[in-house]
C-alpha cells in the first residue's frame, strides 16, 4: 500500500514534492507524542511542532467536532469565537500588541506583516537573513528561498548573513550580536541608497530555521536599535518559537527581551487545524487597514477559533510551558552527555534542540542525514536544520516527558555508535 501511495502521489503532485526520509513514513494514526504507520509500527514524534499539545488531543478534537456540528461559515458574520479567542491570545502579549488578524497559515501572516511595515513607513525595502524560511506567498518567498527567484532577487529585498554558532559573524560568539547588527545597518544603507527605503526586518527571534545558533537575552538589542533608528519595523516570526516552545516564556521575543512591532503566529496555534495570526499595536493596525482592504474567507472562522481556543486552554491547563522548560532542561542534559567526534555543539531552548555535526569546522551534512534515517528506522522521528542541513533538530510535541527523552537519547547514543562517520 505504501509503495502504491508513493507512486500515485508522485504521478499526481509532480516532481520535487518533499517527503521526509529515504523511505517515507506512512502515518495513519496519532496520539500524544506517538504516531502509528500503516503496518501498525509505533514512532516517537520528536519533530512535529504542529500537534503542539499532542496528536489528536481529546479536548481539541472535541472542540472542533462540537463547533463543526453547530456552525462553520465565512468570517463576515458576527461570532463570539474570534473575539473570545483573540482577547485571550492578546492577553499573552505585552508592548501594546493587542490587535489581531486571523489567517490560515504562517505564510499569510508574514505576508501581512510585510505589508504592515510598508503601510507604516510608506517604503518598500525589507530585510531577512540569508538562510531562513518565512513561508511561500510570492512576497514572502523572496525572504525564504536560497535560490534566486525567476528574474533574480527583487531589488527591495536584502538578505543579511545569519548568525551561526560554528562560524560566528565577527569571528567570535561575543562579537556576533554587533556583527549581525552591522550587516543589518549595511543593508539598510543600501536600501536607502537604492531609493526603495527601509520598511522593516523580518526575523525569527531564535533563528530556528537558521539552525538556532547561540543567541541569549540581549542578542538582538543592537539589531533592534539599528532598525528603530532607521524608522523600520521589527516583524517577529513566532511560527516556531511561539506558544511556549522555548520553555522560559510564551514567546521567543520575550526570551530574548525585545519588543517587536508585529508578531506572526502559525503552526502550533490550533494543534494542526490551519490557523495563523498577526498580532500588532493599534497604530500599526490602523495604518495597515487604511492602506489595504484585507479580508480572509477562512481566517478566524468558528471552527478555527474553537480549535485555537481549546489548544490555548490545554497549554495552560496542562502546564505545558513549564513542562517544556523542565523536560527541556532534562533532555538537554542528556544530549549534552552524548559523545561523538563529530558533535560540535549541543544546544536547546525549552523543547527545541539542535545537535550540530561538524568535522574540522566544516558541516557534516551527510552524517547528519544518515543519523536522521537511522533514527527513523528505530522508530524515532526527527529532522534537520541549518545552512548546510547539518544540525539535528528535535522539536517534539509539548507533552514530551522525561521517559520520552530517555528513550530518544538512548536511541541516539546507539545510532551515533553505529552510523559510519
Ligand atoms: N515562518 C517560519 C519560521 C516557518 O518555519 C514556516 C513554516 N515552516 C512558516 C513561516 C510558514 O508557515 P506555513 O507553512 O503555515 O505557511
Amino acid at each position: 500500500m505504501t509503495t502504491d501511495l508513493i507512486a500515485r502521489r508522485a504521478a499526481l503532485l509532480g516532481p520535487n514534492v518533499p517527503t521526509f526520509y529515504d523511505r517515507p513514513v506512512h502515518i495513519v494514526r496519532g496520539q500524544g507524542v506517538w504516531l502509528w504507520d500503516a503496518d501498525g509500527r509505533r514512532y516517537l514524534d520528536c519533530y512535529n511542532n504542529v500537534p503542539h499539545v499532542g496528536h489528536c488531543h481529546p479536548k481539541v478534537v472535541e472542540a472542533i467536532a462540537r463547533q463543526a456540528a453547530t456552525l462553520n461559515t465565512h468570517t463576515r458574520y458576527l461570532h463570539e469565537g474570534i473575539v473570545e479567542y483573540g482577547e485571550r491570545l492578546v492577553g499573552k502579549f505585552g508592548h501594546d500588541l493587542r490587535q489581531i488578524i486571523m489567517v490560515c497559515t504562517g505564510s499569510e501572516a508574514n505576508d501581512i506583516a510585510l505589508r504592515m511595515a510598508q503601510a507604516v513607513t510608506g517604503k518598500t525595502g525589507l530585510i531577512a537573513t540569508d538562510n531562513t524560511y518565512h513561508g511561500n506567498t510570492t512576497a514572502v518567498s523572496h525572504l525564504s528561498t536560497r535560490r534566486p527567484p525567476i528574474g533574480g532577487w527583487p531589488a527591495h529585498v536584502r538578505r543579511v548573513p545569519a548568525p551561526d554558532s560554528l562560524a560566528p559573524l565577527g569571528g567570535s560568539l561575543a562579537a556576533q550580536p554587533q556583527a549581525f547588527a552591522a550587516g543589518v545597518a549595511r543593508a539598510i544603507a543600501e536600501l536607502e541608497a537604492s531609493g526603495h527605503g527601509f520598511a522593516g526586518m523580518m526575523l525569527c527571534p531564535i533563528f530556528a530555521n537558521e539552525g538556532m545558533p547561540e543567541a541569549g537575552p540581549g542578542f538582538l538589542d543592537p539589531t533592534v536599535e539599528v532598525v528603530r533608528r532607521a524608522g523600520g519595523l521589527i516583524l517577529c516570526d513566532e511560527v516556531q518559537p511561539g506558544f511556549g516552545r522555548v520553555g522560559s516564556h510564551w514567546w521567543g521575543h520575550e526570551a530574548l527581551g525585545f519588543a517587536p512591532d508585529v508578531v506572526t503566529l502559525g503552526k502550533p496555534m490550533a494543534n494542526g487545524h490551519p490557523v495563523g495570526a498577526v498580532v500588532t499595536r493599534p497604530d500599526v493596525m490602523a495604518a495597515f487597514r487604511q492602506a489595504f482592504g484585507y479580508f480572509n474567507t477562512f481566517g478566524g472562522n468558528p471552527v478555527s477559533c474553537a480549535a485555537a481556543l481549546a489548544t490555548l486552554g490545554v497549554i495552560e491547563d496542562e502546564g505545558l510551558v513549564a513542562n517544556a522548560r523542565d523536560v527541556g532542561a532534562y533532555a538537554l542534559g542528556l544530549m549534552s552527555g552524548l559523545d561523538h567526534p563529530l558533535i560540535a555543539d549541543v544546544r536547546g531552548r525549552g523543547l527545541f534542540f539542535g545537535i550540530e555535526f561538524a568535522a574540522g569546522g566544516e558541516p557534516a551534512t551527510e552524517f547528519c542525514g544518515r543519523v536522521v534515517e537511522a533514527m527513523r528506522d528505530r522508530g524515532i522521528l526527527l529532522g534537520r536544520i541549518g545552512r548546510a542541513q547539518h544540525i539535528l533538530k528535535l522539536r517534539p510535541p509539548m507533552p514530551f516527558s522525561r521517559e520520552n527523552a530517555d528513550l530518544a537519547v538512548a536511541a541516539l547514543a546507539e545510532v551515533l555508535r553505529e552510523v559510519p562517520a
